[in-house]
């Protein structure tokens, strides 16, 4: 009797090379050799997306646009063709993936003659990624000796809504068309696209960088799928980024609001939104090593249990921020500055991150490269004369440092050690506020003290465990 579907999400990073693809492969068909009912979402191969995403764009030049679009389509045939030679069914493969190839080709080529791309379009061009995955996996799994089917997710009827680049599934709407796919998972292993969905006027529609995540989760909820696993090239989450911080361990369990939390500082082990869809739903979520998928690395779970203590359970950061601050006396007795001063970010389509707020100024940090974008909006405030809007600071060459934790955020002595370890270290801390849900403390600092503090926190949040005293034998 085959056992209940589980969900898996190969990422673009497990899909270097042929010699990668077979590893993921061979681990999805000794699953399902095992009796396992698979259904795989996988990504694009590694650096696609960003390639299409570049074309797509540099298509546009007048002079180069043609050579471009020629030099993108030798890279790409070559990546996907050196893949396919390492498999045994490559001329099949080889068909499948000369359609696809040929619509990237006319659809760039396209943007060239017409001057012209659309948010539509590009959507159109970088979903190929993934359809050029697709076949590849699939031919993977059959050659490891299991029966498997690329499927796209228009095939899949996965459903679309909202905007282009950044849209989201709408499970109920996908999930009877789903439901087709869970009778075929009886007879083979399914292999889909990551990373978009169809929406009601038939336009692809991408689920925002990394989307795969998202797309695994949006379908592990639409099936009711007994487990969803994300395999990835690490062991799970880590305490800090072992690149930075070498003493970093592994973190067997995170809620849903933690993991989040650290995909919003660009650990990038989850896309944020992955989780979003199986709240309230008994799917069993975790990240597991491609080195051994029988391995759980890290468990996520939707909530901890009440009543326990807060605790830090991992560090996180992100380089390139500006911090702003806008200061005034007058603010004190300007209602609504606060939101007028964020609704001007949003208008210049800044994307405010962490924001702090005293009587008399306002700290927020954004990402670098929308310093200008932010001190031109700022200056125009100022110069309609905005009340409270006197002194303009942006800082450049900041990063934000998470501490993210069940509830750290309301354990007050927790933030005190932080600030009081930064003093020490006599690192000049911009701004300190509190993640949503506290579950994350965040605070701005200079990206050159970055490396220091997140390893003087790490020590102090996670001091190295006495070693085991060793009992001599008695006799
Ligand atoms: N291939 C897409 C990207 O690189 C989606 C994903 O990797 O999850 O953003
Ligand atoms: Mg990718």
């Amino acid at each position: 009797m085959l056992s209940n579907l589980i969900v898996v999400k190969a990422g673009g990073a497990l899909l270097t090379d042929g010699a990668a693809l077979r590893r993921v492969s061979e681990a999805v068909a000794r699953r399902r050799l095992r009796g396992e009912r698979l259904l795989v979402v996988v990504s694009a191969l590694h650096g696609v997306t960003d390639e299409l995403e570049r074309a797509a764009s540099l298509a546009l030049d007048a002079r180069s646009g043609l050579e471009l679009v020629r030099d993108v389509m030798d890279r790409l045939r070559r990546q996907h063709e050196a893949v396919a030679a390492d498999l045994p069914q490559s001329a099949e493969v080889r068909l499948r993936l000369q359609p696809e190839l040929d619509a990237i080709e006319r659809l760039l080529t396209g943007i060239r003659l017409t001057g012209e791309l659309t948010p539509r379009t590009r959507d159109l061009v970088m979903c190929h990624g993934e359809r050029l995955a697709v076949p590849l996996v699939a031919a993977g799994v059959l050659a490891a000796g299991a029966d498997a089917r690329a499927v796209t997710s228009e095939e899949a009827g996965l459903v679309a809504t909202g905007s282009f680049r950044v849209g989201a599934c709408d499970i109920a709407a996908s999930a009877p068309r789903l439901s087709a796919l869970d009778h075929e998972l009886f007879d083979r292993v399914l292999v889909l696209t990551g990373y978009y969905g169809v929406n009601a006027e038939g336009d692809v529609v991408l689920f925002g960088r990394g989307g795969s995540d998202y797309t695994a989760g949006a379908v592990a909820a639409g099936l009711r799928a007994a487990g969803l696993e994300l395999w990835k090239d690490v062991p799970g989450f880590m305490s800090a980024d072992p690149r930075e911080v070498p003493g970093a361990r592994l973190v067997p369990e995170l809620s849903f609001d933690e993991a989040c939390e650290l995909g919003l500082y660009g650990a990038r082990i989850l896309h944020p939104r992955c989780l979003q869809p199986l709240r309230g739903l008994p799917i069993d979520v975790s990240v597991r090593p491609v080195a051994d998928v029988d391995v759980v690395g890290t468990r996520l779970i939707e909530q901890r249990p009440p009543g326990g203590t807060p605790g830090v359970v991992a560090l996180a950061a992100r380089r390139g921020v500006a911090v702003v601050r806008v200061q005034g006396a007058a603010m004190v007795n300007e209602p609504g500055i606060a939101g007028r001063i964020l609704t001007a970010m949003g208008a210049a389509r800044v994307n405010v991150d962490a924001v702090a707020a005293s009587m008399t100024s306002l700290s927020f940090t954004i990402a670098s490269s929308d310093a200008n974008a932010a001190r031109h909006a700022l200056l125009r405030l100022h110069d309609d004369g905005t009340p409270g809007v006197e002194d303009i600071d942006v800082k450049e060459g900041a990063a934000l440092l998470g501490v993210v934790g069940d509830r750290v955020a309301a354990d007050p002595s927790l933030a005190g050690r932080l600030m009081a370890r930064l003093g020490q270290l006599g690192i000049d801390v911009h701004l300190v506020c509190h993640g949503p849900g506290d579950v994350g403390l965040s605070c701005a600092l200079p990206e050159g003290d970055l490396r220091r503090a997140l390893l003087a926190l790490h020590e102090e949040f996670f001091p190295a465990r006495p070693r085991e005293p060793r009992h001599a034998r008695s006799a």
